[in-house]
């Protein structure tokens, strides 16, 4: 996104709605922000999920409530926003849900407009709309409501008197949603009955709205008091008042998704664990996202180059994994401006995972497994196709490949070079919240994909807690768990996602 209201060389600050959980609930002009920060601000209840959409290099800090460090004052954040936005920055502040509905947004656009430096406010979905919706309970509804009263249930403490006249808030028609009243439950309810509303007044509380970790508590007026005590039920809630709540048996659509309520770890890049997390979530799990590895480029680039370069002298390019096409066409586009430059050489790839990455490179894939998406299957695939006598072959693959294809197709009599695409190191900064969130809730299943995201797994040392179901993409990740001294409960049947989430899916819903 350019710095439309300010000049290229002054910085500015988007004040963005970062929606109420579910990273799809971001709106586009959000995301642009988000790729175009230089520095993200973001605070508790925002995605970390979301960070995903930043450019290489983007500066993040976190100056939410749950901080273990430091926690920033209004004021300290206001002065940090001004601050980096003088220095000529692209600053992306990221409030959860809306940042003007009970977000301080605007006191803090009000300090970015007194400073004199360039601001937008990009509206949000609010979870005070969203977070009932999910629950299967709309906000207004023509038979219920036709009217929505939104408050807060904690006012600013440092305010003497509530400004909240509970009267009119009990008299009001329609519905009344409100947020931050978890810690509050008693004082408010109480406050409604005294005021005349109806004790059985439908009620609902959903915490952890659109999140996969969703939970909803349902009551009326006069018993969600005691409802929340009993459940223990904590904060962050949205809590809405009113006949909208009896819709929720007919269209509670996102808690009766067959996943929903199992909790699913995802061990990946944090580019490429997108993908599953989709999957997983479109089934209703709630999915915890823990990168293991990172991709980066290999030991010697400058070989790589070369190989690639002279790619077209080839017969045939094997591709072993998606990370290698997108690395080899990568460089490929950087040496030539002309697709047509890969000449006459055919492609092969190990699986339906890797030939959808050469697809999107509009080439079409000339040999694949049938079923078999490993390397053996592969090199049965080439046996069957044609003899491979003096067969000149360029496989692309990763630094910590296993060393099959060379082996055995130069066994088969093919001359084979070898063009190492990437590396994969262990990731160690970018998992802390995944790792933080399945040592303190737990999982039900947790999926493996390859084997050297196993093997950066296990060196992070985490434990895995007792009972948590261990699923592999297929035959050599599952070997590499058992090295690990575990055993495989759940394996795809064919070494694809989709395979490995049906596979998943079946396992825990009988
Ligand atoms: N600007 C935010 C609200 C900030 S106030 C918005 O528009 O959604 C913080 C309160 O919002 C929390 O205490 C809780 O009541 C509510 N909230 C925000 N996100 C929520 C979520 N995903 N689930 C439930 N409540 C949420």
């Amino acid at each position: 996104m350019s710095k439309s209201t300010a000049s290229p060389t002054s910085g500015i600050c988007y004040l963005v709605g970062a929606g109420p959980g579910d990273p799809g609930l971001l709106t586009i002009k959000g995301k642009e922000c988000i790729e175009a920060a230089d520095v993200l601000v973001y605070d508790y209840l925002c995605n970390p999920e979301l960070l995903r959409h930043a450019k290489p290099g983007t500066q993040r800090m976190y100056v939410g409530k749950k901080a273990k460090d430091h926690t920033l004052t209004q004021d300290q954040i206001n002065e940090l926003i001004v601050k980096l936005t003088r220095e000529g920055k692209v600053v992306t502040r990221l409030k959860g849900g809306d940042p003007v509905l009970f977000g301080r947004g605007a006191e803090e656009a009000a300090e970015l407009a007194e400073a004199g430096v360039a601001f937008e406010i990009v509206p949000g979905i609010t979870s005070a709309i969203a977070g009932p919706a999910y629950a299967g309970i709309p906000v207004t509804h023509r038979d219920h409501a036709s009217q929505l009263t939104i408050f807060t249930g904690h006012e600013d403490p440092t305010k003497e008197e509530t400004s909240l006249d509970y009267a009119k808030l009990a008299k009001a028609d329609g519905t009344k949603v409100f947020l931050m009243g978890v810690e509050r439950m008693e004082e408010i309810t109480g406050k409604f009955i005294e005021n005349g509303a109806d004790p059985a007044t439908p009620m609902a509380l959903v915490r952890w709205a659109t999140h996969g970790r969703q939970q909803t508590l349902i009551g009326t007026l006069g018993d969600m008091a005691e409802k929340v005590k009993a459940a223990g039920f904590k904060a962050p809630a949205v809590a809405v008042v009113g006949d909208v709540v009896k819709e929720r048996k007919n269209i509670n659509w996102f808690e009766n998704r067959p996943l929903f309520g199992k909790r699913i770890v995802v061990t990946r890049t944090r580019q490429q664990i997108g993908q599953v997390s989709k999957l997983l979530r479109n089934l209703g799990a709630d999915v915890i996202e823990l990168p293991t590895i990172r991709i980066e480029e290999p030991q010697n680039p400058m070989l790589f180059g070369e190989l690639v370069q002279d790619c077209h002298t080839y017969e045939w390019i094997v591709f072993t994994s998606p990370n290698a096409v997108d690395a080899f066409f990568t460089l490929f586009y950087k040496l030539y401006n002309d697709a047509r430059s890969i000449g006459g050489v055919r492609i092969a790839c190990v699986g339906p995972g890797t030939a959808e990455r050469v697809k999107a490179q509009h080439l079409a894939v000339d040999l694949m497994p049938e079923k078999n998406f490993v390397a053996e299957g592969l090199v049965q695939a080439f046996k069957d196709f044609q003899n491979m006598e003096n067969v000149n072959v360029l496989w692309v693959r990763g630094e910590e490949t296993r060393e099959v294809i060379a082996n055995e197709l130069t066994g088969l009599g093919a001359i084979v070079d070898e063009a190492i695409a990437y590396r994969t190191v262990p990731e160690k900064e970018d998992n802390l919240e995944g790792i933080s969130r399945l040592v303190s809730e737990g999982a039900d299943v947790i999926t493996f994909t390859s084997a050297s995201t196993v093997d950066s797994f296990f060196a992070l040392q985490v434990p895995l807690p007792t009972g948590i179901q261990i699923a592999s993409m297929g035959p050599v990740t599952s070997e590499a768990i058992r090295r690990h001294g575990l055993k495989v409960d759940i394996e795809a049947r064919s070494s694809t996602i989709p395979s490995l989430v049906d596979a998943v899916l079946k396992a825990l819903v009988q």
